[in-house]
C-alpha cells in the first residue's frame, strides 16, 4: 500500500470575521445554533433530515422511514410522493409569490425577460402539455441541449413535472458529445434551440443536433425552440417548433405524484479526469438538498436577487440556478452569453442593472476579472450585493482577496463552496454571518455532512497534514448511482475504503478544524517522498504580480521522483522572459519552501480548461511528458491551447 498522506506547505493565516450587521439578519445567526443543528444533523440524521423534509417541502404523500441505507444504496423518504416541478412552481401561488419575479432574464443582445411565478407556471404546464402528447411519460428520458434562456429551465421543470428523467448536455458541447450522452440514456427527446447567443456571434445548436442524430436511433422528436432566428433544417416529422408545439396547449396541468426515489436528472460530468460519467440524482433528497442550502449557505431573503454564473449545463446550474431557487421561491437572474460582451464590465453592469444581491461564481472566472483589472468592476456601484460565493476549483487566497474587496467592498461575506456533481447540494462550507473566514479554505461541513481525511489504513491523518477526502455518512442529495452502472458507482465511490464515500479530492484540517481542498487526489504531487496538492502550489505562483494564471503536473525525474513542471500564463502586457521564470521559481521557494520550487516554468497563452473553466492537468501531465494527448479530450474547451502548448515542445 502506499503512503496517501499529503505534506501541505501552505502559509495562509488571514481570517475575516463576520460583520455584525451580517450576523444580526443571518437566517442562522449564531454559532451556537449551527453546532446545536450540526449535532443534532449528525447523531440523530433521520430526526433532524425528517423534519428539514417536512418543513421545506410539500408532499402529496408524507414519508414514513427517513433513510433505507444498504451501502452504497441510499432509499430518502422513500414512501413519501410528491411532485418536483410542483414544489418549484404550484405552492407559490398559493403562498403570496404568484406575481413575484421567478426568473429575471437578458440575453446577449441585451434583451431583458421576467417571467413571473404564475407565468412560469403556465409555461412549463404548456410545455408538459405539448411533451405528454408526443407520447412522453414517467421514466422516459430527454436531453435539453440549450443556451442560457428561460427555455432551459422550462424544459427542465416540464420533465420534472411528469417524471420524465432530463438530461441537460452544456450548449458548448460538440455533437460527438450529444450523441455519446443520449445513446448512454437513450433519450426519445432532444430539446434544442436553433442557436444561443455569445460575444455576438450564434452558436450553433440545431445543427449539432442534426450532425448528432444521425447515429442516435432513440430521439424521435427534436423540438427547437427559435433564439437566434437563423435559417435551420427541419426534419419533416421529426423535428418540432418550440412555439408551434405549445401554442394550443392548455397552461394548466395536473401534475402527477411520483416517490421520493423517482429519477429527475442524470448529468455527465464534465470530464477533468475521465470519461462523462451518468451521475444520476432522484427527486426528494436531491430537492431537500438544494432547497436547504438556499437557505442557510446563502441566507436567502424574500427581496433577493440571486445571481448564478453557471451554465444549466452543470450541476451548478441545475442546483443553484434552477431547482433549489426556485423550490425556495427565490427571484432568480439568468444571463445568457460572456462576461465580456460588449466589454470586460458586463457582469458589473448586470449586477447593477438588475439589483442582485447574491453573486455566484467560480475560481476560474474570478482570476480572468483579475486579470481584465479592477477598473471595469469599478465602473460600477455594486451596492446591491450582499453576499457572494464561488465553487468549482480551490480559490487561491489572492483571488479570495480580490473578491472580498474589489467586488464586494469588504462588505459581503464569500461563501467558498465544497461540493461535487455526485453530492448535489453545497456540502462544505461556511455558513456567512457566523463562520470567521480563511481565504482559501471551504471551512467546514454543511449539515449531516462528515467529512474525514484519512490515511491508507482508514484512520483520521493529524491536523495540519493532508490526506484523502471522504465522507462517512449519507446525505440526502446523494448520486443515487451511475446510469446503468451499478458497478462502475461502487468502484469509483465505494470501494477505496469500505464504508465510506470516496470524494477523489485531496484535503487537510487546519488546527481549527477548518478543510482546505488540496487538489484532485489524481493530481498530487511525489517530491522527494512528499505528496503534494497542486492548489497549494499554484496558489504561490498565483500570487505573484506577474501572473494570472498557473497549473502545476509532475514530471517523472530520477532524483527526486517527480519534477514539478508549471505552465504559467502572465498578466496582460507582461513580457515573458527567462529572468521571469528563475524571480517566479524564487517566488515559490520563498512563499512556500524550496520543497516545492518549480523545477521548469513554462509560459502559455492559456491552459487547457473544461468547458465549466477547471483546467485540465491530465493533459498538462502528458504535454509535460513530451508525449501525445491521448485521453478523452471532447469536454476541453478548445483544443488550440493543446495544439499551442505542444508546438512550444
Ligand atoms: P469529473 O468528476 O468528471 O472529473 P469534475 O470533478 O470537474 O469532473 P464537478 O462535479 O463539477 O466535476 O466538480 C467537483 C470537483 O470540483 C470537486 O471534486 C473538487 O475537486 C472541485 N471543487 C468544487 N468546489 C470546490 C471548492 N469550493 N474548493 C475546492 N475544490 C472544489
Ligand atoms: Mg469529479
Amino acid at each position: 500500500m502506499t503512503d496517501q498522506t499529503i505534506t501541505s506547505i501552505s502559509r495562509e493565516t488571514r481570517v475575516v470575521r463576520p460583520s455584525a450587521e451580517f450576523k444580526a439578519q443571518a437566517n442562522l445567526g449564531s454559532e451556537a445554533s449551527y453546532k446545536r443543528l450540526y449535532a443534532e444533523s449528525v447523531n440523530t440524521p433521520e430526526k433532524f433530515w425528517g423534519r428539514q423534509a417536512r418543513e421545506h417541502l410539500t408532499w402529496r404523500r408524507p414519508f414514513k422511514k427517513v433513510l433505507k441505507w444498504k451501502l452504497p444504496h441510499a432509499k430518502w423518504f422513500e414512501s413519501g410522493r410528491l411532485n418536483v416541478a410542483e414544489n418549484c412552481l404550484d405552492r407559490h401561488l398559493t403562498s403570496g409569490r404568484a406575481n413575484k419575479a421567478a426568473i429575471i432574464f437578458e440575453g446577449e443582445p441585451g434583451d431583458v425577460r421576467t417571467l413571473t411565478y404564475r407565468q412560469l407556471h403556465g409555461e412549463v404546464c404548456r410545455m408538459a402539455n405539448a411533451l405528454a402528447g408526443l407520447g412522453l411519460a414517467k421514466g422516459d428520458r430527454a436531453a435539453i441541449y440549450m443556451p442560457m434562456v428561460p427555455e432551459a429551465a422550462i424544459a427542465m421543470l416540464a420533465c420534472a413535472r411528469l417524471g420524465v428523467v432530463h438530461t441537460v448536455i452544456f450548449g458548448g458541447f460538440s455533437s460527438e458529445a450529444i450523441k455519446d450522452r443520449v445513446n448512454d440514456c437513450k433519450a426519445r427527446v432532444i430539446i434544442t434551440a436553433d442557436g444561443g447567443w455569445r460575444r455576438g456571434k450564434i452558436i450553433e445548436l440545431k445543427s449539432s443536433v442534426d450532425r448528432a442524430v444521425t447515429a442516435t436511433p432513440s430521439v424521435e422528436h427534436v423540438v427547437v425552440l427559435k433564439r437566434t432566428g437563423q435559417e435551420v433544417a427541419m426534419a419533416e416529422g421529426r423535428d418540432l417548433w418550440w412555439h408551434d408545439l405549445v401554442a394550443a396547449r392548455s397552461d394548466s396541468h395536473k401534475a402527477q405524484a411520483f416517490g421520493s426515489e423517482h429519477p429527475l436528472f442524470i448529468l455527465y460530468t464534465s470530464g477533468s479526469t475521465g470519461k462523462p460519467k451518468g451521475v444520476l440524482h432522484t427527486s426528494a433528497g436531491y430537492l431537500l438538498g438544494a432547497t436547504i442550502t438556499m437557505k442557510y449557505v446563502f441566507d436567502l431573503k424574500e427581496d433577493d436577487v440571486f445571481f448564478c454564473t453557471a451554465d444549466v449545463g452543470w450541476v451548478t446550474g441545475h442546483s443553484y440556478v434552477v431547482y433549489g431557487p426556485l423550490s425556495s421561491g427565490a427571484t432568480v437572474f439568468m444571463y445568457e452569453g460572456a462576461p465580456n460582451h460588449p466589454e470586460p464590465d458586463r457582469l458589473w453592469e448586470l449586477i447593477d442593472r438588475h439589483h442582485a444581491t447574491i453573486l455566484y461564481t467560480a475560481p476560474t472566472a474570478i482570476r480572468t476579472f483579475m486579470r481584465w483589472g479592477d477598473a471595469y468592476v469599478n465602473r460600477h456601484r455594486l451596492d446591491s450585493l450582499r453576499l457572494l460565493g464561488t465553487v468549482g476549483e480551490p480559490i487561491n487566497p489572492e483571488a479570495w482577496m480580490w473578491y472580498y474587496t474589489v467586488v464586494g467592498k469588504k462588505r459581503c461575506p464569500i461563501v467558498d463552496t465544497w461540493w461535487q456533481t455526485e453530492t448535489g447540494a453545497i456540502m462544505v462550507t461556511p455558513l456567512p454571518g457566523i463562520t470567521p473566514l480563511k481565504p482559501g479554505s471551504c471551512t467546514r461541513p454543511f449539515f449531516g455532512v462528515v467529512p474525514r481525511v484519512l490515511d491508507e489504513a482508514g484512520n483520521d491523518v493529524p491536523r495540519g497534514s493532508g490526506g484523502r477526502l471522504f465522507l462517512a455518512k449519507p446525505w440526502p442529495s446523494m448520486l443515487r448511482t451511475l446510469w446503468g452502472d451499478d458497478e462502475r458507482f461502487r468502484m469509483q465511490y465505494w470501494s477505496e475504503l469500505p464504508g465510506y464515500y470516496f470524494a477523489g479530492d485531496g484535503a487537510r484540517f487546519d488546527e481549527d478544524g477548518y478543510l482546505w481542498v488540496v487538489g484532485r487526489i489524481d493530481d498530487v504531487l511525489n517530491v522527494s517522498g512528499h505528496r503534494i496538492g497542486t492548489a497549494e502550489v499554484e496558489s504561490a505562483i498565483v500570487s505573484h504580480p506577474s501572473v494570472a494564471e498557473a497549473a502545476v503536473v509532475g514530471r517523472l525525474d530520477d532524483l527526486k521522483g517527480q519534477a514539478l513542471v508549471c505552465f504559467v500564463t502572465l498578466k496582460n502586457g507582461v513580457a515573458a522572459t527567462a529572468e521571469l521564470k528563475e524571480t517566479i521559481r524564487e517566488h515559490v521557494a520563498r512563499e512556500i519552501g524550496s520543497l516545492a520550487r518549480p523545477d521548469d516554468v513554462r509560459f502559455a497563452a492559456g491552459l487547457p480548461k473544461t468547458r465549466s473553466g477547471k483546467i485540465m492537468r491530465r493533459i498538462l501531465k502528458e504535454i509535460a511528458a513530451g508525449g501525445a494527448v491521448k485521453g478523452d479530450t471532447t469536454t476541453l474547451e478548445d483544443f488550440n491551447v493543446v495544439a499551442a502548448l505542444q508546438a512550444e515542445e
